[in-house]
């Protein structure tokens, strides 16, 4: 490995040569406690900005062996120290001078949620943090001095602030593994206790408005109608108090606007932790939980659908069932269909966000259109087959129709956004209305032995450095050789790096697993194996870059569904 002073000697040697000349910086130089690698250089001062590593081992980081020797602590530690290095890059951000990009230091900015994320890895040996820097130029010219200033100044202390124990609020740092503890203990007693969700009195769940996931000031706090509340003795912040969502069917019911939809989507994203502050650190729901929801248009490939959709009119074979532009109901159906073969314990459905018919069928309907001229099963009538023979519960947010009363186990009723627990009453006056049919005969699961035929061009085939060229946009979509997914619709996603990693891993799928003998439920599997044991590499060109984030395995199902190619 070269020295620090070695790489101030090249940088002198290339000063106002042209941009292309940083090109032989890339490699590894050891700086003091830590070593700094150049991973990629940029081609143009315009270009996007070079990707750059540090490696700090332990015995100089010097945090404590308990706060990274789990996997839900690692990830804790690494998503504090990501943030600590954001709030450094930020001081230094764009301090450097020059054209275009010259100047830039970026590291992935976190949100509300605790996600595994390359910008920063944890090893047995090491702490590894990963970035980008815009090396500096004047027009196109290298600026050697001002990248020597971030290289021999700014750098060295954001690593000394940001990576190293004896600079840390030690308070604040043992606060937030010691709350990553506490939110292990609540997913353990719900796997323990047949709950499969949890929401905390005192839990602030509604949104600062559509674009921001902070939370609502002056918002009404959340309290467990008593026949639901639970104390749970957590390991650090002591017994806590809450509702309990048992398995089976629950149905949220209640007036517009009274905060239905709001607890449904805390729910949805209590799959994963969030940080302290959030108000919704309490909320833990089970982490395989899928959202459902209709998605007109949507791709749809090879899926068993024919539980819900059969018998079509132009006489398409919906058990396996492949479609370029899907309407609401197969689109839903295929989203049920999914979430099993992607191991979800848990589905949550919207009315707001569902197809109708897709859901339920009032007896005036059926006295019209006679079942035998209606493809559609609805929901209703599979719901409780599915918990009861296949595990899966639902949570339900219902505001038009009576029918799934009859097959809840639990109503809650939002008042003002306060939850009730009527559920004792409605099941009284169940009695009184003649009961709807809510079982549809032939339950049977589909097997998932489908093979998928997908590939990617011939480019990918080839070496490491020619594979599919992936782009991604936002929270959107992605593409790979420009076959674009559309994952709009895929609400658990939390941030835009799941969406970059999911198309790292579609494209090793794709290139490796798929279009093979492999079955999808096998090559996803796989794909998470490889990742478990090899990290980010194997689907990466030459280097694993800053901004990937660990996506679930229901989002990679979801994405496979989606791709057309
Ligand atoms: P529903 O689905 O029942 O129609 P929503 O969940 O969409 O209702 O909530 C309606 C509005 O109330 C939203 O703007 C939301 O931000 C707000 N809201 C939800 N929960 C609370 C709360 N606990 N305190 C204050 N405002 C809330
Ligand atoms: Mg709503």
């Amino acid at each position: 490995m070269k020295s620090s002073s070695e790489l101030r000697t090249l940088l002198r040697n290339i000063d106002h040569k042209s941009y292309p000349a940083y090109k032989s910086l890339a490699g590894s130089y050891q700086f003091g406690n830590y070593v700094l690698s150049i991973d990629h250089v940029q081609g143009d001062p315009f270009a996007s900005p070079s990707s750059l590593h540090v490696e700090v081992p332990h015995k100089d980081a010097g945090f404590p062996a308990a706060y990274y020797d789990r996997g839900y602590v690692r990830t804790a530690l690494a998503d504090y120290l990501t943030r600590r290095m954001e709030e450094q890059f930020s001081a230094y951000n764009f301090k450097a001078k020059g054209s275009g990009k010259s100047g830039l230091l970026a590291i992935s900015r976190c949100g509300q949620e605790v996600l595994a994320r390359t910008a920063c890895e944890i090893t047995a040996q090491k702490i590894i943090v990963r970035f980008h820097v815009g090396f500096p130029a004047f027009g196109r010219t290298i600026n050697a001095g001002e990248l020597d200033r971030i290289f021999f100044d700014f750098l060295p202390r954001c690593v000394e602030n940001g990576c190293f124990m004896r600079r840390q609020n030690a308070a604040r740092l043992k606060a937030a593994i010691d709350l990553a503890e506490d939110q292990e203990e609540i997913r353990r007693y719900l796997r323990a206790n047949r709950l499969v969700a949890f929401v905390a009195n005192g839990a602030v769940l509604p949104r600062k408005s559509g674009v921001s996931d902070l939370p609502l000031g002056g918002s009404v706090p959340f309290r467990s109608p008593a026949s639901m509340e639970i104390s749970i003795v957590l390991p650090h912040a002591g017994t806590i108090s809450g509702m309990a969502v048992r398995r089976g069917i629950t149905l949220i019911v209640g007036g517009g606007y009274h905060g239905k939809s709001t607890l449904l989507e805390a729910l949805q994203m209590g799959v994963y932790n969030h940080i302290a502050g959030d108000g919704r650190e309490y909320v833990i729901t089970d982490d395989t939980a899928v959202k459902l929801r209709a998605e007109d248009g949507r791709c749809i490939r090879q899926v068993d659908i024919s539980m819900f959709i059969r018998d079509l009119p132009n006489k398409k074979d919906t058990a396996c069932f492949s479609t370029e532009d899907a309407s609401g109901s197969t689109s839903q159906a295929a989203g049920v269909i999914e979430g099993i073969e992607a191991g979800s314990g848990l589905f949550l459905i919207d009315e707001d966000t569902s197809a109708t018919n897709f859901m339920v069928r009032d007896e005036f309907m059926q006295q019209v259109v006679s079942r035998s001229q209606e493809p559609i099963t609805p929901f209703l009538e599979r719901a409780r087959d599915l918990y009861e023979k296949s595990g899966i519960s639902t949570i339900l947010v219902a505001g038009s129709s009576g029918a799934f009363f009859y097959i809840a186990d639990t109503i809650l009723q939002m008042d003002c956004y306060r939850p009730v627990d009527i559920t004792e009453h409605v099941k009284k006056l169940c009695k009184e209305h003649t009961a709807p049919r809510t079982q549809a005969p032939d339950f049977a699961v589909p097997s998932f032995d489908r093979i998928l035929r997908a590939s990617v061009g011939e480019s990918s085939r080839g070496g490491r450095n020619d594979r599919g060229k992936i782009k991604t946009f936002g929270m959107d979509s992605f593409s790979i050789d420009r076959e674009t997914v559309d994952m709009r619709y895929v609400e658990q996603l939390a941030d835009s790096e799941q969406l970059a990693a999911l198309a790292h891993m579609l494209r090793y799928a794709l290139e490796h697993a798929l279009g093979g003998q492999m079955t999808v439920r096998q090559a996803v599997k796989w794909v998470y194996d490889t990742l478990e044991k090899k990290g980010w590499e194997p689907f990466c060109a030459s280097y694993v870059p800053c901004g990937l984030a660990k996506p679930r395995i229901q989002e990679l199902y979801a994405c496979l569904n989606r791709y057309r190619g």
